[in-house]
């Protein structure tokens, strides 16, 4: 991938990582200050070797593989939209920054700084994750974070001594009810222990529980809310003599459609008309690093990848036509957003 971008002549600076693979930031060097940043992850949920068990298929219309639209796609779109502007004289491609992360499907904990760093200054934050199934780009993303709840309690034999055990899983249970009780999906709160471990064998009081939670929030307020919710409830125990660890917080904030990014969309969507791709936006509850640019203030748009669906499942597919649809979008609203800047400033 590196000399593809070098080919473009984007100097390409590699982040060595320990626990996750390299980040990639790309810089075209005539530029001290470029315009767009352009966000893209190159890590898919799948395991080592599923390339080898599942490799990349095509059958009619729709190609198939793992990662195929989330988001190697978009990484192809990416270098042909800058390779299609260089070859027809625009210099737009200049203009454009990347941050090509390895860690985007376990929260960017280790890209989040570089590409907020990158953010900084840009005038809009392009976002690669893949179009919806329509073929709708993603102006609003509900936050979300991640929480562990481990309970050390007591453990005893239940039968010979059962009064001297305090239950980590009954502490447990406690916590799980109270954390469901906190869904409001009308409010788009959604809260939701969905790995739970804890015992060693039926006839013992548990020694220890753990629980770890996904929440998800449509606004900054809840995002809190939700925090200090959560904390307070683990601060004290139900079963005594249980104690509580917490771990975690909402690591991603909300994207949320303000009136920037419906500008941006509407520049995005009268971009397609003029090639014939009618746009719609929407809403997704799944995270993404736009998150982070749109919470900076950064006019961002999302779901600039080509169309595709079943993401991180085997019937992961791109719609093959899409491809080189959304690479012509991608290149002709960066030509415009360039444009539109030059000619604001003389
Ligand atoms: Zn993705």
């Amino acid at each position: 991938m590196i000399p593809l971008f070098e080919q473009l002549g984007f100097h390409v600076t590699t982040i060595s990582q320990e626990t996750v693979g390299d980040h990639l930031r790309i810089i075209h060097p005539t530029q001290r200050q470029a315009s767009i940043l352009i966000v893209a992850h190159m890590d898919t949920v799948f395991e080592p070797g599923t390339a080898n068990e599942r490799p990349f298929t095509i059958k009619g219309t729709r190609a198939y593989g793992p990662g195929v639209i989330d988001m190697k796609a978009s990484l192809v779109s990416v270098i042909y939209a800058l390779r299609y502007l260089k070859e027809n004289g625009s210099d737009a491609y200049q203009h454009v920054e990347l941050v090509l992360n390895s860690d985007e499907e376990i929260g960017s904990s280790t890209s989040r700084q570089l590409i907020e760093e990158a953010a900084k200054g840009k005038a809009y934050a392009l976002v690669m994750e893949p179009a919806r199934r329509d073929g709708s780009v993603v102006t609003e993303r509900r936050g979300n974070g991640r929480f562990t709840i481990e309970v050390h309690g007591k453990a005893a034999h239940s039968g010979i001594e059962p009064e001297k055990g305090r239950s980590a899983i009954e502490e447990l249970a406690h916590k799980i009810v109270k954390l469901h009780e906190l869904n409001d999906h009308e409010h788009g709160i959604s809260v939701n222990v969905g790995i739970i471990e804890g015992g060693n064998a039926v006839n013992t009081v548990s020694a220890t529980a753990i629980g770890h939670i996904d929440v998800r929030v449509a606004t900054e307020e809840q995002a809190e809310e939700m925090e200090h919710k959560i904390e307070t409830m683990c601060a004290s125990s139900d079963v005594s003599g249980t104690e509580i660890e917490l771990t975690g917080d909402i690591s991603r904030p909300p994207m949320v459609k303000n009136e920037k990014i419906a500008r941006l969309f509407q520049v995005v969507k009268k971009v397609g008309a003029e090639l014939g791709i009618e746009l719609k936006d929407t809403k997704t509850g799944g995270g993404s690093d736009a998150s982070f640019t749109a919470a900076m203030g950064i006019p961002t748009i999302d779901g600039l990848g080509p169309v595709g669906g079943n993401a991180h499942s085997e019937k992961e597919y791109l719609d093959i036509p899409s491809l080189t649809e959304r690479t012509l979008l991608l290149a002709k609203v960066i030509e415009k957003l360039v444009e539109d800047r030059k000619t604001k400033r003389s």
